[in-house]
């Protein structure tokens, strides 16, 4: 199953991801941004939000990726090579 990772550490929270995707980011205590679904990886308003975020930390992971979350091998992410 793919799945979604931010960065959370480097979030600056600017909110971009969280207002355009609500389906798959919201704000955690500190008002960063942390993923909260793993469904509808495909969606036209999930890859607008990855190419919105200005610090580029927002990534799907492929189905067979073995890396844990928050890796640092973008190379191996479909959506934020
Ligand atoms: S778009 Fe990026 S920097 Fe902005 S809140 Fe989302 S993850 Fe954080």
């Amino acid at each position: 199953m793919k799945k979604l990772v931010v960065k959370t550490e480097n979030c600056i929270g600017c909110g971009a991801c969280v207002g355009i995707d609500s389906e798959h980011f919201t704000f955690n205590d500190e008002g960063f941004s942390i993923p909260v679904s793993n469904e509808n990886l495909d969606s036209d308003k999930l890859q607008t939000a990855i190419d919105s975020c200005p610090v580029g930390i927002i990534s799907v992971l492929k189905d067979d990726c073995n890396c844990e979350e928050n890796c640092e091998c973008k190379e191996n992410c479909e959506k934020n090579a």
